[in-house]
């Protein structure tokens, strides 16, 4: 049987690593962590995750916490006004639930059934050389290493890439204790908050190692407020600076976060990263090529909370390409066109969350005014997170969305 290696132990490399497992590939996964050392890390993601890529999970059995999980029905959005006030305020609720399992739980368990159902797993933050010398012993090599160093092997493409700075400051924290929206209690739902000029503000319903949680995830317009976590701040302090800001800039929040206490001493983040899209084949100087998923090959800012739904897609994408390609090479060609088939879907993605890291504008103004006044409208908008290619139709180019406004209106 055909031997792959993987590194990387998060959502792409490790889905990829199990489904092929399943068919029988003699697999090996490459961590930079252990499952106990990823349980007792900091959390590393919001990892929010919608019913299409849900789907890739169940239909592998690899959805270990969806009984646990709390389940998001649908997203809320509300835009503030320069006064804290609430100047729109709706709710679209989506056809099939969205859940979030904390990354530390999720990949610390897959990573031990991947070892329950005979894969080989090596425990070692690879090395460019280390790659160089481990290529000629595999048939394919898979680099899904996230943003880590190893993104160094894969040019960036300028063609798909508009961006060179990070457009956003992140900064989040898990907690226990935030009360339910008094207006709708009844749904845990995704709250986004915009606050014009100076951000965003995401509550997101998850799962963590002590059970269900919230999130409170800002984002931050480089420069504003709200990019103020360079001096690290201790994990109480974090908290109570994201308190804070809620208290100033969204009151309705602040209400019902009040008594909020972090999870655990690490459940906090901050960064921020240049949204990027590179080319998928990596040289390595023996001249072994290797095959760049996910986040290593396109990373967009968390805006819109697509990347661990991009990188299950994008493991898919890899698996059917790989067991179509039965005992032929994985050469250069196969790798490029692989992953050109992951792009059919990823450049939507892409295109929409660059285009909601810009200032609105007024066609997505009117959509966003006219879903407070037409259930229809919201529901399109909160059903998008899951497939957003179909933003294309509507929301992204200012004719389809006046065309799409007048055909509800009438
Ligand atoms: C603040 C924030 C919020 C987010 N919110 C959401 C959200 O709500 N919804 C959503 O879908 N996505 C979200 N994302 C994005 C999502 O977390 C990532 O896009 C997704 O995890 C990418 O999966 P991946 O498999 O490409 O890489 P990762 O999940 O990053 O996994 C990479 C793995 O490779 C390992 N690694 C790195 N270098 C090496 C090396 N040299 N050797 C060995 N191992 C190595 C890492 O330790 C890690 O385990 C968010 C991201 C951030 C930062």
């Amino acid at each position: 049987m055909r031997k792959i290696l993987i590194v990387g132990a998060g959502q792409s490399g490790l889905q990829l690593a199990l489904t092929l497992r399943e068919h029988g590939y003699d697999v090996t996964v490459m961590s930079a962590r252990t499952p106990d050392e990823i349980r007792k890390g900091r959390v590393m993601s919001t990892q929010c995750m919608f019913h299409d890529a849900l789907q890739h999970e169940r239909d592998h059995d690899l959805n270990l916490w969806e009984r646990e999980c709390v389940r998001v029905d649908g997203l809320g959005v509300s835009i503030a006004g320069p006064d804290s006030s609430r100047v729109l305020d709706w709710f679209g609720k989506l056809d099939n639930y969205a859940q979030s399992v904390d990354q530390r739980v999720k990949m610390a368990g897959w990573l031990e059934l991947f070892e329950r159902k005979g894969g080989q797993l090596i425990i070692h933050g690879v090395t460019t050389a280390d790659l160089d010398k481990l290529a000629g012993m595999y048939d394919l090599v898979v680099v899904a290493a996230g943003k880590g160093e190893l993104v160094e092997l894969f040019d960036r493409n300028p063609e798909r890439s508009p961006y060179t700075s990070p457009q956003r400051a992140l900064s989040l924290v898990y907690v226990h204790g935030l009360e339910r929206r008094p207006e709708h209690p009844e749904y845990a739902a995704v709250r986004f908050n915009i606050i014009p000029g100076v951000g965003e503000l995401f509550m997101i319903p998850g799962y963590t190692l002590s059970g269900n949680c919230d999130i409170l995830f800002f984002e931050g317009i480089p420069g504003g407020p709200l990019d103020c976590w360079g001096d690290r701040p201790g994990p109480q302090e974090h908290l109570d600076r994201i308190l804070g800001f809620m208290k100033q800039y969204l009151p309705w929040e602040y209400e019902r976060a009040r008594n909020v206490e972090l999870t655990d001493d690490k459940a906090t983040l901050a960064g921020g990263y240049t949204p990027v899209v590179r080319h998928p084949v990596g040289e390595l100087p023996s001249g072994h090529t290797v095959l760049g998923m996910a986040d290593v090959v396109v990373a967009n800012d968390p805006i819109t909370g697509q990347g661990s739904n991009n990188a299950s897609k994008c493991a898919a994408v890899f698996l059917d390409a790989i067991l179509e390609r039965g005992d032929a090479p994985y050469d250069r060609e196969w790798k490029n066109a692989t992953f050109e088939r992951y792009w059919d879907y990823a450049q939507h993605v892409t295109q929409w969350t660059n285009a909601m890291l810009q200032p609105p504008p007024p066609h997505v103004m009117e959509i966003l005014g006219e879903a407070g006044a037409n259930p229809q409208v919201a529901r399109r908008f909160a059903n998008g997170f899951s497939d957003p290619s179909d933003y294309q139709n509507w929301f992204l180019d200012p004719a389809k969305a006046a065309e799409y406004l007048a055909s509800v209106r009438s």
